[in-house]
């Protein structure tokens, strides 16, 4: 017989006891009989895991009187081993094994021969399935293999019939429990508070065993086949490769995803009597017990690999295919992930979602960004994350320390909400600081002006207290939208934000696609087979390539701008003949507005985002077209150091206050005086990137001669306070001399240097 004919012929047997309406003590008592005597065993006995013991709940052929009397710790015997380290035991002679016990009130003595396999749920051990004999053989392969598929049927017999109560009957595995804290990156400040939420929520098997066989083959085949298409177009979708490292996982996703043989193994397990889902599970259980004997750290990475995938594929099989965003969050909520799009993460109730934790993310990747614009923390890089947290855990987050506390003792909970209430406190006396006046000690004012781009901002523009929108990231609106934006919304965006301004400024950079903010709708093949979308087909490349989007966008900010000034920004202009094309699809539409006699703005200033180093180079050429110009540190940096901005390999590697990028701002600060003094033509210069809102990169920024920051709404409090402590000619000097020869670690030369001029820098 093989292994899937004895599985089937013991589980049509158990699936009349299942549907039965009887006792699950009753139950039980039935199923060691039926696999007893399917397997011509003398013994078969269930332990079950209650109060951290495992105890016998039924058994054939061991005295009755032991049942809910033996009980062993797990890791204790043979069933106690077997618990532990999930695995199976299959012995001739079970009082041969070192961890073996003898336990008189069975009356097992005279058994030789003994087979056990885990029970398990959730891969945590719940019980044990044993089997003994009295002629001393081991257990055939394919009788091993029916007695795991019948466990797996038995975990949701136990589960059904709350026989285990999933708290306390270990459940959680020992990384599970307890408090623990771990350390990732930083990459949005903050603290908070909530209950673990997994993006991509794990699928509940609700049943095991198959009423038609051949039904449940072609629902795999067809998940199978949804899969291989989801994979393929993964590839080259930037949301994808967010991670990083993304080409690598995704062939490794692209072998699993075509490998035979898992397909087979899942076929295999079908054909035993189980469900889609339960055979995508049962293969991935076996898979997981395999590799528990091997302790090679990349081969546990591509196990996370499969794991993921074997995930996915039980969604597709069973139509779950919602994040938790669609199911909606109930209570105060730390949203878990490996990675996130941006999009993704603004599917989110912004009440409800008060931090994000990812296994992998870096500082400027966008999703990273939407979270900083949404004032939500965020700390990444925290390894095998999902591994530790178990869904409705208890989280603590330090985006501070970068520290995640889970499951945290109640006196720790408790000091962290006297946390929470002073940065609460302190965020209250930095609101405070709204109508202050950025003015430095020697008496100059610094431009500080928030970066925005949701909806949502809008409302923030008049409580910020900055000097307008300094860049609206338009493509938002675009990334929150299942359909290419209409015209109408479009403008009806713009109208509500440059009258949420007023008569503060606000900068409009046109849309900015590609990269790792990829849009469905305007995939194209160039797109899709981008290997490194962050220097790809985005951003103007795109907009003057497909230019019914740009005059859309131009025809809707000019409508919307109508009689008050428009300013516009072109990001990622890498030589000055896109801007030139770019400001003439606008006065295109600009024209034809005027013969139309719509109303027009009352002007319009160009501008263009530095962020492709190139740029640099040609300034003298730029420079008498534009009106201002806007560093764009994040994009700059990751194009100077050749470090893609979304890796978390690269995360933490080079640093913003390196002398490189510090002499590259110096050089573009002194061609823009220069071109002012010169021709009497003044460009506006300013930084919109990240850098600008943390306090010691703002520092060096205003050494550097930087009179213009636009920083993310939060850190506008902060950064007031920090310009109102420092006296710009001093900064000034002292960056000059670093520059001129550089400290070992310009940092830390900086930090010293605001400490002894009383600059607080945290
Ligand atoms: C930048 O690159 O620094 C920038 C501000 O634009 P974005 O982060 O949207 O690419
Ligand atoms: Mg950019």
């Amino acid at each position: 017989m093989t292994a899937a004919a004895a599985a089937r012929s013991i589980l049509t047997r158990l699936h009349e006891v299942m549907a039965a309406r009887s006792h699950a003590q009753a139950k039980l008592n039935q199923v060691v009989e039926i696999i007893g005597e399917s397997l011509s065993s003398e013994v078969c006995s269930i332990y079950l895991l209650r109060e951290g013991m495992l105890e016998l709940f039924a058994t054939r052929g061991l005295n009755q009187s032991a049942v809910h009397v033996t009980r062993l710790g797990v890791g204790e015997g043979l069933t106690g081993t077997i618990a532990q380290n999930i695995e199976t035991l299959n012995l001739d002679e079970a009082a041969t094994h070192p961890e073996f016990q003898y336990r008189p009130e069975t009356g097992e003595e005279k058994f030789h021969s003994f087979a056990g396999v885990p029970i398990v749920r959730r891969a945590r051990s719940v019980g044990v399935l044993t089997v003994q004999h009295v002629e001393p053989r081991r257990y055939e392969e394919v009788e091993i293999e029916a007695l795991q598929t019948v466990a797996m049927v038995l975990a949701e017999l136990i589960h059904n019939a709350g026989l285990v109560d999933d708290e306390a009957l270990g459940e959680r595995s020992e990384a599970q429990s307890g408090q623990q804290t771990i350390e990732g990156l930083q990459l949005v400040k903050g603290l908070a508070m909530g209950q673990a939420v997994f993006h991509q929520p794990r699928v509940q098997i609700e049943q095991t065993v198959a009423e038609d066989t051949e039904a449940e083959r072609q629902r795999v085949f067809l998940a199978f086949d949804k899969m291989r298409e989801q994979i393929d177009s993964m590839t080259g979708q930037a949301e994808f490769g967010v991670g990083g490292e993304h080409e690598q996982v995704l062939e490794t996703y692209k072998m699993f995803a075509y490998d035979e043989g898992w397909a087979r193994r899942i076929n295999e397990a079908i054909d035993s009597g189980l469900t889609a889902e339960a055979a995508i599970e049962r293969v991935q259980q076996r898979t997981r017990m395999r590799m528990r004997e091997i302790s090679d750290p990349l081969l546990a990475d591509r196990m996370h690999d499969l794991e993921d995938l074997a995930n996915r594929l039980i969604r597709i099989v069973s139509g779950q295919l919602g994040t938790a965003a669609s199911a909606g969050l109930r209570g105060d909520a730390v949203l878990i992930a490996k990675n996130l799009g941006p999009a993704e993460l603004l599917e989110y109730d912004r009440r409800r979602l008060k931090a994000v934790v990812l296994e992998e993310g870096s500082l400027t990747a966008h999703v990273v960004i939407v979270a900083r614009a949404m004032g939500v923390p965020v700390i990444g890089r925290l390894r095998n994350l999902r591994g530790l947290v178990r869904e409705g855990d208890t989280l603590l987050v330090d985006g501070d320390a970068a520290t995640l506390t889970l499951r945290p003792q109640p006196s720790v909970e408790e000091a962290f909400e006297a946390r929470l209430a002073r940065s609460r406190e302190k965020r209250a006396a930095y609101a405070k600081l709204r109508d202050v006046e950025p003015v430095s000690r020697d008496g100059k004012r610094i431009t500080i002006m928030m970066n925005a781009g949701l909806r949502e901002d809008v409302a923030t523009v008049a409580v910020a207290g900055g000097d307008g929108i300094g860049l609206f990231r338009t493509e938002f609106q675009f990334l929150v939208s299942p359909v290419l934006p209409a015209r109408e919304r479009q403008t009806r965006l713009y109208r509500e934000v440059l009258e949420a301004a007023g008569s503060k400024p606000v900068i409009f950079r046109t849309v900015d696609v590609g990269g790792d903010k990829s849009l469905p709708y305007l995939s194209s093949e160039a797109s899709n087979n981008d290997e490194n979308p962050a220097m790809g087909w985005r951003a103007l490349r795109l907009s003057l390539e497909r230019d019914g989007l740009l005059k859309v966008q131009a025809r809707a900010l000019l409508e919307a701008a109508a009689g008050k000034d428009l300013h516009v920004m072109f990001p990622m202009v890498s030589e000055p003949w896109e801007f030139l094309e770019a400001r003439e699809v606008f006065e295109g539409q600009l024209a034809f507005l005027k013969k139309q006699k719509h109303s027009l703005p009352q002007s319009i200033r160009y501008g263009v985002m530095l962020e492709v180093p190139a740029l640099a180079e040609m300034l003298d050429e730029l420079l008498p077209q534009i009106s201002f110009i806007s560093i764009g540190t994040n994009d700059l940096t990751q194009f100077l150091f050749a470090a893609d901005r979304a890796n978390p390999l690269l995360a933490a590697r080079y640093d913003w206050l390196s002398p490189s990028i510090m002499r590259f701002l110096a050089r573009v600060v002194e061609t823009v005086s220069r071109h002012g003094e010169t021709t009497g033509h003044n460009v506006d210069l300013g930084v919109c990137g990240e850098m600008g809102g943390r306090r010691l990169e703002a520092l060096a920024l205003i050494g550097l001669g930087i009179t213009r920051l636009s920083i993310t709404p939060a850190a506008i409090g902060p950064i007031k306070e920090l310009v109102r402590q420092v006296d710009t000619r001093e900064i000034g000097e002292a960056m000059r001399g670093w520059l001129a020869s550089p400290p070992a670690n310009l940092r830390q030369a900086l930090s010293d240097w605001a400490r002894g001029h009383d600059i607080e820098i945290e």
